[in-house]
């Protein structure tokens, strides 16, 4: 079977993809990572994430990996665990431009779809109901109010989980700083040419901003458990 979770940026889709995949024992794939290994790379040769032609080497030359760390899955490059370093506010820059360029997706896509051919997958990211798996079993559009999705990355930030701390605070400055940041990529993503962010047409649409994680993964595994 094959889940899709599409969505904006901090919607809680990695968060309920883990959750999903831990608890039916599926692979999880989260393409965000992907496309941020590529905008890492680019930043660490002194690329510019806009130089399309470039981006697009890098995207066909490297090896993406993921593994199982501790904490969760690793995202190894080269060899290299990246799993930290894909997540500074540097790449959440570089990422945009660098995911809008055909060829770039083209390269993820189809390692997307070599995963996918494995077995039953979770996969999240913001093309995989329309483009990556166009005929998933069960497609998801999750969405949360701005606000929420900030001080939601706010608190994982500082090292917190909002979806077991419930007094969860983080300070304004921060907040407000990462919500220009969302905003700005779910512009970008949302505009741009190359398998814009959108939801599917058959898409099921959550807005998580008040639900808690175990009621948004008990709906997708319903959703599961209809269309099996
Ligand atoms: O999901 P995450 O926030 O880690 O994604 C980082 C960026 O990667 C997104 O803002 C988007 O530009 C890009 N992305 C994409 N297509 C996907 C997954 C992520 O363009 N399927």
């Amino acid at each position: 079977m094959k889940v899709a979770i599409d969505g904006p940026a901090g919607s809680g889709k990695s968060t309920v993809a883990h959750a999903i995949a831990k608890r039916c024992g599926i692979t999880l794939l989260d393409t965000g990572a992907m496309y941020r290994s590529v905008a890492l790379t680019c930043l660490e040769r002194g690329i510019d994430p806009n130089d399309a032609t470039a981006a697009a080497e890098v995207a066909r030359s490297i090896t993406i990996e993921f593994g199982q760390g501790e904490q969760g899955q690793t995202v190894i490059v080269d060899g290299r665990d990246v799993t930290t370093a894909i997540r500074t506010p540097e790449v959440d820059v570089a990422v945009s431009p660098v995911s809008a360029v055909p060829a770039v997706r083209e390269a993820m896509v189809a390692q997307q779809r070599a995963i996918g051919a494995q077995g039953d997958v979770v996969a999240e990211g913001r093309d995989i109901g329309t483009v990556v798996f166009p005929d998933a079993e069960v497609k998801v559009y999750l969405t949360a109010d701005p606000a929420a999705r900030a001080l939601r990355r706010a608190v994982q930030r500082d090292g917190r989980d909002a979806a077991t701390d419930a007094n969860a605070t983080a300070d304004a400055e921060s907040v407000m700083s990462i919500l220009e940041d969302l905003l700005r990529r779910d512009a970008y993503d949302s505009n741009r040419e190359a398998s814009p962010l959108r939801p599917a047409e058959d898409a099921v649409h959550i807005d998580s901003s008040d639900k808690t994680v175990d009621e948004v993964v008990d709906a997708i595994i319903a959703l599961m458990e209809q269309a099996s």
